[in-house]
This record gives structure tokens, C-alpha cells and sequence, in this order.
């Protein structure tokens, strides 16, 4: 195992990641926290729904990500950076057009955010050994974007990176939460940041805003109700009674955050990648529902989109094209109903049924 570090090292590891182009970063101990206590019973719950990946198990049946001490027991410090994706586009509360869809924002980048962030993780992870060949020759790092045996932000929060907000986002008082994080676990014992405080203070704007409460409480997430849950990661049908509150949305969810005061002003990025890519903001909504698997395949090339799948998006699309009262769209749809994916065809009936109802 390493031994202590050399004074100044985390100094080395902060210049590090603002060169890599990390607006923040912090440290915390490889320790666990009493907010790891709560993730296996909200596994147990369901809470997870059918991301599985959550509930990867070592081979004690233990929740891998329950707990950094059994499955990487030579970690001794937490290296978290964060950067801002945001952009200057509108909210999506901001936006009204009834004909078009919405994209979660940090979906829009030209690059997937895993590949941008692993990228400035590396160098940062490169030059600690650079710095520490000498003193410590059995340095060991591992760099993680979103597939760690770790959940990030409560790790960020004990690295200073910020508080977890009530819509249970890393939020930081200057960045707002619009933040990438990416993880090096080391062997290094390191000096660890203080934990931010929370901010969230009364307020509660998140819960109420949520259109299908899936914010149980302060803090507390069900996936299985959540939109960013259900337009993504959830295969197959949605279910009916959550339908309605998914409105436009065809990829993901920002309104948890588009609503929260810490990001009236937040500021904009200025790494290129994550500038969006043409038609993705306030997308067409037709657009998303003809398009062929060949053409999404090109689009989404690189892109976090990937993930709904096709006929996912296209599922999507037809709820959003219901939700949008507006008739124009039944042509589209009356092609979705025959669509060989049951999700997809049965998704546009439902649409069909309810725009029927309306006069527009
Ligand atoms: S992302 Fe959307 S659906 Fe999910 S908790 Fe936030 S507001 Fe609710
Ligand atoms: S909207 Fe309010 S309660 Fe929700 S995360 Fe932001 S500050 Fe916290």
C-alpha cells in the first residue's frame, strides 16, 4: 500500500484537474457514509427499477455499490471532478410548443459525456503517477465515469463538490447542478475536502414541480415513477398512469432541475463537446417518430441517446405526440399503431384514443 503523500499533492491533483479542464474538484476519504446505509433497502424496495447495473453483486451477494471498503479494499481517498454541461439554451419550462418534444440537456452534446469526461479523468490520473513515481511506486488509481462499484454524488458531496438537493442532484452553490462527475479512486491517503452544506433550506419547488411525483419526499427517488427512468432505461411498455405526466418528453427529464433556484443562474460551459447538436433542443417531434433505424443509428452516433434504442424513442415519440393535444400528429400515429414493436404500436393507439377526445 501507498505510503503518505508528499505535501502539496493534492494541490498537484486540483491543478491537474482544472488543466484537464474540471471547473471543480474535491476529495473524500474511501470511507462509507451513513447515505450508503439507505441504498440497500432502496434496492430492496424497487426503487431501482430495471436497472439492474445498480444491483451488481461481489461474490458475497453484497451490493457492490454499497459499500467502496469490500470491493476496492485498497482505496483509501476519492479524487471527484465535476464539469458544467450546461448550455445557453432555454429551460425546458420554458418552452411551450406543443409540436415539439424535449431532450434531456445533457443529452444534447456532440460527444457522449462519458467519453469527454473519462478523457480529462485520465489525464488527471496521469500526471498523479507522473508526480508520484518516485515516492510512490505502488500508486494505484481507477477512473470512473457512471460504471464504478460507487454512487458518485455522495462521494462528491463528501469531496465538497456539493450538496445532494432534495431531487437528490449534486448541486453546487456557484455551478448550479447541470455537472458531469467522474471519479479516480487511489490508494493514496489523501487530506479530504469538508462536505458541502446543504442549501435546500425550506424550499420544495423540485417535489411539487415533479409531473409524476416521483419525489416520494425530501430526498427520496422512485425510479419506477421517474420520467428520465421511463423514457431511457425502461423496455417495454410504460405504464398508462404515469403516461400522461411524461408529457413531451421524449429522452429524459430536466424539470427537477430547470425548477430549482440554484440554477436560475447557472452558468455555461465552455468545453466545445458539449455543445448540442443540431435538432436536439426542443426536437420535432414527427421527426423522432418517422425517423428509420438507420437514420438513428447515424444521428445518434456517439451520442447518450443510443441507450433508449430506437423503437424506444420512437415509443416516446407517440406518448409526447398524445400528450400534445394536438391532432395534426394522428397520421403519424395511425403508421406507429402498426409498428411491429407492441410498445411501440400500443404506445400510438393510446395516443390515437386520447387525441380523438380532443377538438384541435
Ligand atoms: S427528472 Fe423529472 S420525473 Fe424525475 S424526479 Fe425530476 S422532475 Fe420528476
Ligand atoms: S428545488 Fe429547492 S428543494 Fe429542490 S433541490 Fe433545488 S433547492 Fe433543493
Amino acid at each position: 500500500m501507498s505510503t503518505a503523500p508528499k505535501n502539496g499533492t493534492e494541490q498537484a491533483i486540483k491543478a491537474a484537474a482544472t488543466e484537464a479542464g474540471f471547473e471543480l474538484c474535491g476529495i473524500a476519504p474511501a470511507t462509507n457514509s451513513p447515505e450508503l446505509e439507505y441504498f440497500p433497502a432502496w434496492i430492496a424496495e424497487g426503487r431501482a427499477g430495471e436497472m439492474k447495473y445498480l444491483e451488481a453483486r461481489d461474490e458475497q451477494g453484497q451490493l457492490k455499490r454499497s459499500s467502496l471498503a469490500r470491493v476496492a479494499p485498497w482505496a483509501r481517498s476519492v479524487i471527484v471532478c465535476a464539469i458544467n454541461y450546461n448550455t445557453d439554451e432555454p429551460y425546458s419550462t420554458q418552452v411551450k410548443d406543443p409540436d415539439r418534444g424535449w431532450i434531456s440537456r445533457y443529452a444534447w452534446s456532440r460527444e457522449d459525456y462519458h467519453e469527454a469526461v473519462l478523457r480529462r479523468l485520465k489525464q488527471v490520473e496521469a500526471t498523479l503517477h507522473e508526480s508520484d513515481a518516485e515516492t510512490h511506486q505502488d500508486l494505484i488509481t481507477r477512473s470512473y465515469v457512471d460504471t464504478g462499484p460507487i454512487v458518485e454524488r455522495i462521494f462528491a458531496k463528501y469531496a465538497g463538490i456539493g450538496w445532494i438537493g432534495k431531487n437528490t442532484c449534486i448541486i453546487n452553490q456557484k455551478k448550479g447542478s447541470w455537472l458531469f462527475l467522474g471519479v479516480i479512486l487511489t490508494s493514496l491517503e489523501l487530506y479530504a475536502d469538508l462536505p458541502a452544506p446543504d442549501r435546500c433550506g425550506s424550499c420544495t419547488r423540485c417535489i411539487e414541480a415533479c409531473p409524476t411525483d416521483a419525489i416520494l419526499g425530501p430526498y427520496q427517488l422512485d425510479s419506477n415513477r421517474c420520467i428520465a427512468y421511463l423514457t431511457i432505461e425502461k423496455r417495454g411498455s410504460i405504464p398508462e398512469d404515469l403516461r400522461e405526466g411524461i408529457g413531451r418528453h421524449v429522452f429524459g427529464c430536466d424539470i427537477c432541475q430547470d425548477v430549482c433556484p440554484w440554477n436560475r443562474k447557472a452558468p455555461t460551459s465552455s468545453a466545445p463537446e458539449f455543445a448540442p447538436r443540431a435538432g436536439l433542443v426542443n426536437p420535432a417531434l414527427d421527426w423522432l417518430a418517422e425517423m428509420s433505424a438507420e437514420v438513428f443509428r447515424q444521428e445518434f452516433r456517439g451520442s447518450p441517446i443510443r441507450r433508449a434504442k430506437h423503437t424506444g424513442l420512437q415509443r416516446n415519440a407517440a406518448i409526447a405526440m398524445g400528450n400534445s393535444g394536438n391532432r395534426k400528429f394522428l397520421p403519424a400515429l395511425e403508421k406507429l399503431g402498426a409498428h411491429p414493436d407492441s410498445a411501440v404500436s400500443e404506445s400510438a393507439r393510446w395516443s390515437i384514443e386520447k387525441l380523438r377526445k380532443v377538438g384541435r
